[in-house]
């Protein structure tokens, strides 16, 4: 997971653009007379996702005179339909993670928009910025329509939330099998207990624990004909150390990466290193 700059797009603006070219007059001056509501709820979703309350809001199924099929429809046909008038900002949007990773899994390439409240109950947020966070085809299918009723059920809000100041991703190694690794969280006790099911809430929703595992498999694989290289040259301690500069290595570049939490794993699990890899 990873955390996004906060989109500095203005909701009207970006409404009134993706409704410039509507033809159907009646259409037109329905979708112009919500422009109050737009701003509105946009001030309300900022408030609430600023305050990690998101939860608060009550799903709201059309806006004025417009119906939920004529909202989401801005989306789908203004929006990120190639050519469409708001079609380049939601490229914008879609392209802002560092190399075009999810930021919800931080492992898969960015393929969609995910709506945070989903369109389906929150159709007045088709088009909101704050609410689209770029995500893998993976995960937006995976997170569905789902509506959070409480507080803990709020996955990670990548432009609200920061989960990455402390380590809370953990690796284990199950003896006798080099392959398997389980991956699971163990935040810090100072994080509040909203906060830590929050964060299970996400792991458990973009089934996290499943992909790291296959990617932890292939990497062991990936590793081990070096391993054999380096315990024939230098020894158990020698394997040790290469993988302790690995873990080293990952933890600085990123501190959750199931990398960092992998190779945290090897370099201390006497069994592996002193040749349970072989
Ligand atoms: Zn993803």
């Amino acid at each position: 997971m990873t955390t996004l700059a906060i989109p500095d797009d203005d909701a009207i603006d970006v409404f009134r653009t993706c409704i410039s070219k509507v033809r159907d007059k009646d259409l037109k001056n329905r979708l112009s007379e919500i422009e109050y509501l737009i701003a509105k709820t946009a001030a309300e979703y900022r408030k609430k996702a600023e305050a990690t309350k998101l939860f608060r809001l009550k799903p709201m199924h059309c806006a004025g005179d417009v119906k939920k099929d004529e909202l989401t429809s801005v989306y789908t046909s203004r929006f990120a339909l190639k050519g469409s008038p708001g079609r380049h900002i939601y490229d914008r949007l879609k392209n802002a993670p560092a190399h075009g990773r999810c930021p919800l899994c931080w492992q898969r390439t960015v393929g969609t928009l995910d709506h945070y409240l989903p369109k389906a109950e929150f159709p007045i947020y088709s088009v909101l910025p704050i609410n689209l966070i770029p995500a893998c085809i993976d995960c937006n299918k995976l997170k569905s329509d789902e509506v959070p009723r409480k507080a803990s059920e709020q996955t990670i809000h990548p432009y609200f939330d920061n989960f990455e100041d402390d380590r809370w991703l953990v690796a284990s190694h199950k003896e006798d099998d080099p392959y398997t690794v389980r991956f699971s969280t163990d935040p810090p006790d100072k994080w509040t207990s909203i906060a830590k099911k929050r964060l299970q809430k996400h792991f458990q929703t973009f089934e996290l624990g499943v992909l790291y595992s296959s990617h932890a498999a292939v990497e062991i694989e990936g590793i081990i004909p070096r391993l054999k290289n380096i315990k024939r040259i230098a020894g158990t301690c020698g394997v040790k150390t290469h993988l302790h500069e690995e873990w080293e290595s990952r933890l600085n570049a990123r501190t959750n990466s199931w990398q960092t939490a992998l190779y945290c794993e090897l370099s201390s699990n006497k069994w592996f290193y002193s040749g349970g890899f072989e």
